[in-house]
């Protein structure tokens, strides 16, 4: 016999009522999908449900998902947008990794969402970063190296883009590709010799 839905029991509207914390705690499980992010030099954190039927976006905890990435240089009116969710499901994806691997962490957002201005400002930023498009996070998890969280975004179901750098790694849900951030590439200097 199958076993009854268990939201079809507990409505909708039942639901809309209830905080996202309370929410994640009458969601069972299999299908809920709860994303813990903290965010660096604010500390603020969430542990919020994105999702709650297997299928479609759970609104509130969504959206304290994107306040906590929004771009904190600027006033929330610029700096606060909608996270793209494929990005949402990525990070997801890669915390769920790390639990199976015992790892009980936040993921700490070093950057997420980033407006023209605070982009400009940053020294290395790519011209065209995908942080613009809200659909990038900077990030690194406390215990875990570098290298063990990029092997983590590798090895999920639909990787995007991913950068490893000695503090963060990059993760975005663009196409698929890699690269190494701030690895120091000597320099050759080329002396012309044959006059
Ligand atoms: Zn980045």
């Amino acid at each position: 016999m199958r076993r009854p839905d268990f939201l079809t029991a507990l409505t909708a509207a039942a639901l809309a009522g209830m905080s996202p914390r309370a929410v994640a705690a009458a969601v069972p499980n299999g299908t809920r999908r709860i994303l813990w992010l903290r965010r660096q030099g604010y500390g603020d954190e969430v542990q919020a449900p994105f999702c709650i039927d297997g299928k479609s976006v759970y609104e509130p905890g969504y959206r304290e998902i994107c306040w906590l990435m929004r771009d904190r240089n600027v006033p929330s009116a610029q700096g606060y947008v909608r996270i793209d969710i494929v990005e949402v499901e990525a990070l997801w994806e890669v915390q769920q990794s790390l639990l199976l691997h015992g790892i009980l962490a936040p993921l700490v957002i070093t950057s997420g969402f980033r407006t023209l201005q605070t982009n400009e400002a940053l020294e290395n930023a790519a011209r065209n970063s995908m942080h613009l498009y809200a659909k990038a996070a900077d990030m690194y998890v406390p215990g875990v190296s570098m290298r063990d969280l990029f092997d983590a975004c590798w090895y999920r179901a639909a990787s995007g883009g991913m950068g490893y750098y000695s503090d963060h790694v990059h993760l975005d849900s663009g196409t698929r590709r890699w690269w190494v951030g701030d690895l120091a590439i000597p320099t050759f200097s080329v002396t012309a010799s044959d006059g």
